[in-house]
Formats: structure tokens, C-alpha cells, sequence
């Protein structure tokens, strides 16, 4: 869904500029989250084309490696069906005249669609600054060798421990990928960000200025991209018990659609939130892929907690985004995915950075770096060697420490203007947008 979401948003941002859409989509998904909200799109935006891309799987039971991440495999398999896109492609009337990929496809859909002369860009669904290190790295890999701490030029220096695991194995899936999509960046005709500039001001110019690789085509901030529009009515069930919360006094904690807690750390964050003696809106995962997660809720959090009546747990999805803009919502507990990221910021909501992986730990360095919270450093994330779970004793201290910190407060409240000012008519990411629609529609 962090993939997924820039895009159905971006789909619905260019429908209502008037654009003419057609939205190609991976069948079958590997969450239900992911077909839901396709099939809400199309059938909210029924000027958006969809296209059915029919998926080869390529990994059956003879080699399927039971160690990966099943979205790294799926998009794997995507990209080894890269050969199903030129009729799909060349069948549209009228033909496209433009055509938007997401980073992890790029190496595979690139030379393709610059066969076709389509003009073709990249959406990258992290950071401005992850994208840095995604351009940077493909110079610097020497074959088999290990990464370390990265000086990437005009860019604070990046830390070995921050680096996405997986990219300290350089035989990983998800390693190769990185360095062969960042080798693609070059062939686009621009790099589209769901930033805006002042979150990121130093990776925005030190890409756009060449510091960090030469030839490197324009990257243009768009964010925070809007959430596409839904029928109103039928909120879900969470609103009501938001709506009966005083203002600004909710903790939102989730990690996301793909990040699930062990038994013992969910107990903790249970027992942490119970401490904190704040309201809180806490979403529980325990397994990676949704469809899989079968446990009830009365089997992973005490009895006590489900009836203490400050807080509310569920298990399955939330409408994030209009979770964070309800005025009861206050703090956030967050995984730093960087879509949470930039939603926080546009809703204006602090932010307790608590990463678990991936580039997380870098978007977690730009929530407090940025003022729009505060990272909990000392909190190692899966895997890491010596790291056992948070005790709940310390998370409560820290979300009751969040929730009364008046500077963080004012902090928050200057990122959101700015977030508000830069996509709003005439801000700096309404711009690089409306210049792009521009060139397309010319
Ligand atoms: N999301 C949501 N409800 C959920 C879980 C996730 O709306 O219960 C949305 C969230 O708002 C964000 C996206 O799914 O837009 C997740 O992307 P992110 O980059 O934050 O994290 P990821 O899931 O990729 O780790
Ligand atoms: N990963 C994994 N197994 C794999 C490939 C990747 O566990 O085979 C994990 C790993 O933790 C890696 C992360 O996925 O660091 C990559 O996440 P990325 O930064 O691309 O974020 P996402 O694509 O989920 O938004």
C-alpha cells in the first residue's frame, strides 16, 4: 500500500485537472487492501481507464524462497512480466503521452516504454532524501562489496546503522533491485516525490543541482498528494468514538499495512499506551499480508485493555489519513512509512518515530530534523542484533513526554502550514505538478 497509495492518489489529483487517466493494474494483488482500493478508485473516479496487467507468477512452489518479503516477490514478478507491456500499452486510443512508473519497476519498464518513444517518468515513493541514496549507490557498489556509512555529496552524512537492512546483503532481491532501478533513474524524463520542497530542501537541491549524480533528470516535489475523493456516508466505526474524544488528545499508533509486531512486543505496546494514561486509537497487525491475519483480538491484548474505554483497539484497516485530520487525534506512533510521514505532517499531528526497517530509519531522521516529532533512537528495529522488545513502561514515558511538549507543538503547526502552502494553488509542489499536466497536454 505505500507503493499503491501515491498512486491512487496521483491518478485522481491528474483526473481532476482534467487529465485523462489510464490506471494499469497488477491482477491478482497480494493484499486485500490493495484490490479494495483499486476497485474504490475506478469505481469513484469512472473517468479513470483501468487496465488490467495479468500477472505471470514466476516463483511457483519449485522456487519460491520462503525467507522473502511477498511483496518483493510479487513485484519481482512484475517485473519479469515487463514483456506483456508493449500491446498493453500500444493498444490505447488515443495513445498515451506519458506514461508513469512506479521506482521499484523501473529498471524493467524503462527501456521498454523508451522503445515505444513514450515519454516516461518515474513516481518514488519515499523520501527526496532516501532517492539521494538510491541515485548515489549504484556509483558506489563495487561488486560484493559491503556498504558502510555513505557520504552522499550535498547531503548530511548517512550512518551505516540507518541504511535499509536488506542493502547489507548484497545477494538480497530487494538489494539487486535497488541498484538496478537506481540505475534507471537516468533514463526518465523527470522523478516525481510525494515531498514538498521545505521538508526536504537540502535532497531537492542537492539532486536538482547535480551534487549527487550528474545527469540526473529533474526531480519536482509534488506533495502531500490529496486522498482521492470518497462517497460520503458510512464512516467506519472508528469516527464515532473519535467524534466523543476531546481535541488533540488521541494517540494513533500503526505501522502501517505491512508491518506486523511480535506477540510479546504488541503485550508491551499494550501495556505502554495502559501507562501512558492517554486516549488512544491503536491499530494491531500481526502478520505482513492481511489476508493471512486471522487472530482475534482478544488473543493478542488483555482483556483490561479492550475494556478500559480510553482506548480503542482494531484489528484490519483504518482510514488513515481521516484518522490523522480528526480533530481528537494528537500524536501519532508511527513505523515512519514515509506516506504516514507526510499525511502526519499535512494534518499537522506530532509524530513518535519508533522505525522497524527498510528506509524508515532515514524518514524517521527528517521527523525530527523537520520538528514534526521526535525519534525514538534507542529503540532498535527487527532483527537487529541485541534487540529485544520495547518495555512498556518506557513507551508509556515517552508518548506521555510527546503528548506535553509544547515546542514540538509549535513545531508541528509551522510543518503543516507549510505542507498546506505547498500544495495548495500556486505552492511549490501545485506548481511542478501544473507545469508537468502542461508539458503533457502540449
Ligand atoms: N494505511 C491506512 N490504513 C491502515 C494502514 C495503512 O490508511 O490501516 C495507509 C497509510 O495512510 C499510508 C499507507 O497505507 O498511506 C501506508 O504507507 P506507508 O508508506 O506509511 O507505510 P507501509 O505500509 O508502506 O510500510
Ligand atoms: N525486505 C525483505 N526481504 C526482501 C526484500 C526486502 O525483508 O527480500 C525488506 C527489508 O527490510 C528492506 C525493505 O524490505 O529493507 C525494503 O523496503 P523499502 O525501503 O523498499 O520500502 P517499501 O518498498 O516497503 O516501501
Amino acid at each position: 500500500m505505500g507503493h499503491l497509495t501515491p498512486f491512487l492518489r496521483l491518478a485522481s489529483t491528474l483526473a481532476s485537472h482534467g487529465c485523462r487517466v489510464t490506471f494499469i493494474a497488477i491482477h491478482p494483488t497480494v493484499s486485500s487492501a490493495e484490490s479494495v482500493h483499486l476497485s474504490a478508485l475506478f469505481s469513484n473516479y469512472p473517468q479513470i481507464h483501468p487496465l488490467e496487467f495479468p500477472l505471470i507468477d514466476h516463483f511457483d512452489a519449485m522456487d519460491a524462497k520462503p525467507a522473502h518479503d511477498p511483496f518483493y516477490l510479487h513485484c519481482e514478478s512484475i517485473r519479469r512480466s515487463a514483456h506483456l507491456l508493449p500491446p498493453l500499452l500500444t493498444s490505447l486510443s488515443p495513445p498515451l503521452s506519458s506514461f508513469i512508473v512506479d521506482i521499484s519497476l523501473a529498471s524493467a519498464f524503462l527501456p521498454i516504454a523508451n522503445k515505444l518513444n513514450l515519454p516516461t517518468y518515474i513516481l518514488f515513493t519515499s523520501s527526496a532524501t532516501m532517492l539521494t541514496l538510491f541515485a548515489y549507490l549504484p556509483g558506489l557498489i563495487a561488486d560484493d562489496k559491503r556498504i558502510d556509512d555513505v557520504a552522499i555529496p550535498g547531503m548530511q552524512p548517512l550512518p551505516a546503522s540507518m541504511i535499509p537492512p536488506a542493502l547489507h546483503d548484497s545477494t538480497n532481491l530487494f538489494t539487486k533491485q535497488f541498484i538496478e532501478n537506481g540505475r534507471a533513474l537516468l533514463q526518465a524524463k523527470a522523478i516525481l516525490v510525494n515531498t514538498f520542497e521545505s521538508l526536504e530542501a537540502d535532497a531537492v537541491s542537492a539532486l536538482n543541482g547535480g551534487a549527487v549524480v550528474r545527469g540526473l533528470p529533474p526531480v519536482v516535489a509534488i506533495g502531500p498528494l490529496q486522498q482521492p475523493a470518497r462517497p460520503s456516508g458510512r464512516p467506519g466505526h472508528t469516527f464515532p468514538w473519535l467524534d466523543a474524544q476531546p481535541p488533540r488528545s488521541v494517540v494513533y499508533v500503526s505501522f502501517g499495512s505491512r508491518t506486523a509486531l511480535s506477540r510479546a512486543q504488541i503485550k508491551e505496546l499494550g501495556v505502554g499506551l495502559e501507562r501512558s494514561g492517554c486516549r488512544f486509537l491503536w491499530v494491531v497487525k500481526r502478520k505482513i499480508v492481511d489476508r493471512e491475519d486471522g487472530e482475534g483480538l482478544e488473543e493478542l491484548v488483555s482483556d483490561g485493555l479492550l475494556e478500559w474505554g480510553r482506548g480503542l483497539v482494531v484489528k484490519g484497516w483504518v482510514d488513515q489519513n481521516e484518522v490523522l485530520g480528526h480533530g481528537a487525534v494528537g500524536a501519532f506512533v508511527s513505523h515512519c512509512g514515509w506516506n504516514s510521514v507526510v499525511e502526519a505532517a499535512a494534518c499537522g499531528v506530532r509524530v513518535l518515530a519508533w522505525p522497524r526497517g527498510a528506509d524508515q530509519r532515514v524518514n524517521a531522521s527528517l521527523v525530527e530534523r523537520s520538528g514534526l516529532g521526535v525519534w525514538a533512537r534507542e529503540w532498535g528495529w527487527d532483527g537487529e542484533e541485541g534487540v529485544e522488545v520495547v518495555w512498556g513502561e518506557e513507551i508509556g514515558q515517552r508518548v506521555r513526554e510527546l503528548m506535553g511538549d509544547t515546542h514540538v507543538g509549535e513545531s508541528v503547526a509551522r510543518v503543516r502550514e507549510e505542507a498546506l502552502r505547498a500544495s495548495g494553488m500556486g505552492g511549490s509542489s501545485y506548481k511542478g505538478l501544473a507545469d508537468l499536466i502542461e508539458k503533457w497536454s502540449s
